[in-house]
């Protein structure tokens, strides 16, 4: 399938908003990204969760973390074949890129067996869909402004008498923009009730606060992936250096890179 005609995600709109260039280098000329430890930290997380919540909680910690490890040191071992110099891996702050390897997996490993214990506590409720299915990494499909709109949500769960999106995160970076597209999807596709989202803080070991959704319709979302999926099609993919490109992996192939900023 074409870049073109192809459904659109969160994700990719996101980037295609915040520098046109950086989804062309990515997605159109398909430039071999810089590896950096946080990506393979975030994935490795979502496994040990899931299959933490897909034994229905009966998953001691330490095979969690067990997951978590596994695929940590399995993805980064496929990068380093890739990219053996950690110097140019993207890493942020202080840490060099073989330092924030290390770290990462320390890191990594606590916060799977914190959230172990935490689920444990908590008990959040994980909502079923009509076919007695744990809305675990639930697909979705949608059509907003036109445009169809895919995507995986980490976890529905049952407050009171609604659903809940809740995203785990183990950065920093989150996006209202993400809640909102799980919220209108899920009542689009379901018909329950969802009145906000939240997001689990891997780095803090505890959810935000409740995000509502009442304060954007699909019509005012359907806006931004239309206008996403407009550009793509005229084949307009405007730069937009600054503050985003020591963070950007397809750096190393921008003739627009900005140190600077
Ligand atoms: S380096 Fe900056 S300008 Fe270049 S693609 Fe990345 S984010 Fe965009």
């Amino acid at each position: 399938m074409s870049i073109e005609t192809q459904p659109r995600s969160v994700s990719q709109t996101e980037q295609y908003e915040k520098c046109g260039w950086r989804f062309y280098l990515q997605r159109v000329e398909r430039v071999t990204p810089s590896p950096a430890a946080w990506s393979i930290h975030g994935r490795a997380f979502h496994s040990a969760a899931e299959a933490y919540e897909k034994s229905d909680r009966t998953m001691s910690a330490e095979e969690a973390v067990v997951i978590f490890s596994d695929e940590y040191e399995a993805e980064t071992n496929k990068a380093l074949d890739e990219e053996s110099n950690t110097d140019r891996w993207l890493s942020a702050g202080r840490y060099s890129g073989g330092e924030d390897i290390e770290r990462r997996y320390a890191l990594g490993q606590k916060q799977t067996a914190y959230y172990v214990e935490w689920a444990k506590e908590k008990g959040p409720v994980i909502w079923k869909t009509p076919d007695g299915v744990p809305a675990l990494e639930l697909y979705f499909m949608v059509e907003l402004g036109g445009v169809q709109v895919r995507g995986y949500i980490d976890q529905l769960v049952t407050v009171k008498d609604a659903v809940r999106p809740r995203d785990l995160k183990t950065g920093s970076m989150k996006s209202k923009f993400q809640l909102q597209t799980y919220g209108i999807a899920v009542r689009e596709l379901y018909g329950v009730e969802v009145n906000d989202a939240d997001w689990y803080l891997a780095k803090d070991g505890r959810l935000s606060r409740p995000v509502k959704l009442d304060q954007v319709s699909a019509d005012e979302l359907g806006e931004r992936y239309a206008a996403m999926d407009a550009g793509v099609k005229a084949g307009s993919f405007p730069a937009r250096p600054g503050y985003d490109c020591r963070f950007c992996d397809v750096a190393h192939a921008c003739s627009f890179f900005s140190a600077k900023s």
